[in-house]
């Protein structure tokens, strides 16, 4: 049985396993378990993990795990003797299938499961362009959970998945940006019968993220030193640290938590403003190399979040340009034989900055995530459905846009 509690970081209040805030303080909550040490299942995919992902079941038939490998080829170009790479993506030789190519697919799984287990059969709203709606998708369609897909008009061609999408998924288009379907998924979502996903302030999304660390501490044996991510909110980074601190209070993997390196692309890089105090500009995501990385308000400043996540790891923030996102792209792919995606190529390059300014050392055991990665390799291999659009909506209020919930509903099959 899958036992935990959820716990607010600041006030350590227990709260419901399906709170999403500290109604105290605005903290961020966080999942404590009973099982103190780490026992791998002998399950699929993530749910190898199930002792440390707040469920009391795994989901059957979904959630892949990522797979950690000791690189040799761009160990070698950087003159690294202990570089770990974790890889979430499509790479069969690699025995990695997350077949919507990124880490979104640790967190779907979790988070759906997590959902089913309130008992009272939500919908569930998710506003997002692109890994994040696929990953949702596919999950919601293997496990038949009825899903709101609030995208930018402009993103539906961005919304493929391996799998035929099922019925139960309603996709609102909006005739707008990404703020637009944010604010628009927002007012949905509280709406009765509706609910958020979350985002960093949901926990099961947070521990399914964690999983990349836990399996690069089964495969390394240890904690690794440093810990390289790109990120857009930072939820992957406050996921690492997070499982780190279990890892530690483990007691088999070492007492020190790993240096959390998280890399932005410049110039829409607020976590990077905000950590180095340099000036923020405004551009994004126009002319990102991957809007993936694009979020405007991150879960920085927050108890439990990404500032602290970076103060309790000694950590640091990575600023990078497109022409050494580029470059690093090129460099890992010819060196490791696999695509990645752009947002992935940020944080090889990263690896690259500490290198040459020292942070880092030859010997030095480090984790580079890959977090997304083999589209091109999946898009030859697999049959990819295209998610249409159900619904168009106004990017404007709800109130504004009068028969949506209706249709919503009758979309989705309920009343
Ligand atoms: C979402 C995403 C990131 C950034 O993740 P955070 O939530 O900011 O940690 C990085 N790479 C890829 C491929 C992503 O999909
Ligand atoms: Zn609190």
């Amino acid at each position: 049985m899958g036992e935990y509690l959820v716990k607010c970081v600041s006030c350590n209040s227990t709260q419901s396993p399906h709170a999403h805030v500290c109604p105290n303080d605005d903290s961020l909550l966080r999942t404590e378990y009973l099982s103190r040490q780490l026992t791998p299942r002998d399950l699929p995919g993530i749910w190898k993990f199930y002792d440390w992902l707040p469920v009391m079941k795994p989901l059957k038939g979904v959630g892949e795990r990522p797979v950690t490998y000791k690189s040799q080829g761009l160990a070698k170009e950087l003159g690294l003797e202990n570089l770990y790479i974790s890889f979430s993506g499509y790479w069969p030789e690699r025995n990695v299938t997350m077949t919507t190519c990124s880490f979104k697919d640790l967190e779907a799984p979790p988070t759906i499961q997590h959902v089913k287990e309130r008992g009272d059969n939500p919908v569930l709203v998710v506003a997002s362009v692109g890994n994040t709606a696929r990953a949702f998708a596919k999950a919601a369609s293997l496990a038949d959970q009825p899903l709101v897909l609030v995208v930018p008009e402009k993103g539906l061609s961005r919304l493929w998945i391996t799998t035929k999408p099922s019925d139960n998924i309603c996709v609102v288009a909006v005739d707008g940006n990404y703020n637009d379907a944010i604010d628009l998924g927002g007012q949905l979502a509280s709406q009765p019968g509706f609910i958020s996903e979350g985002g960093a302030r949901n926990v099961a999304r947070r521990d399914g993220m964690g999983v990349v660390m836990l399996e690069a501490a089964l495969t390394m044996k240890t904690l690794p030193q440093h810990y390289f991510q790109a990120v857009g909110s930072g939820t992957g980074g406050i996921a690492a640290w997070e499982a780190s601190l279990r890892l530690v209070r483990d007691g088999r993997f070492g007492q020190a938590l790993p240096k959390l390196h998280l890399a932005q692309n410049i110039p829409c890089a607020p976590i990077f403003s905000s950590w180095t105090g340099s000036a923020v500009e405004s551009q994004c995501p126009e002319g990102m190399y991957d809007d993936v990385l694009f979020n405007k308000s991150p879960p920085y400043d927050i108890i439990g979040g990404v500032k602290d996540a970076l103060q309790s790891t000694r950590g640091s923030v990575y600023g990078i340009t497109h022409k050494e996102a580029a470059d690093a792209q090129k460099l890992f792919e010819e060196a490791e034989e696999i695509d990645i995606v752009g947002a992935a190529a940020i944080a090889v390059a990263a690896l690259g900055q500490a290198l040459e300014s020292n942070a880092v050392k030859a010997k030095d055991s480090i984790l580079l995530n890959i977090t997304g990665g083999g589209i091109s390799r999946l898009e030859r291999e697999c049959d990819l459905f295209m998610l249409a659009s159900n619904l168009k909506a106004k990017p404007t209020d709800l109130t504004s846009n009068i028969d949506l919930l209706t249709s919503i509903r009758e979309v989705l099959g309920s009343d």
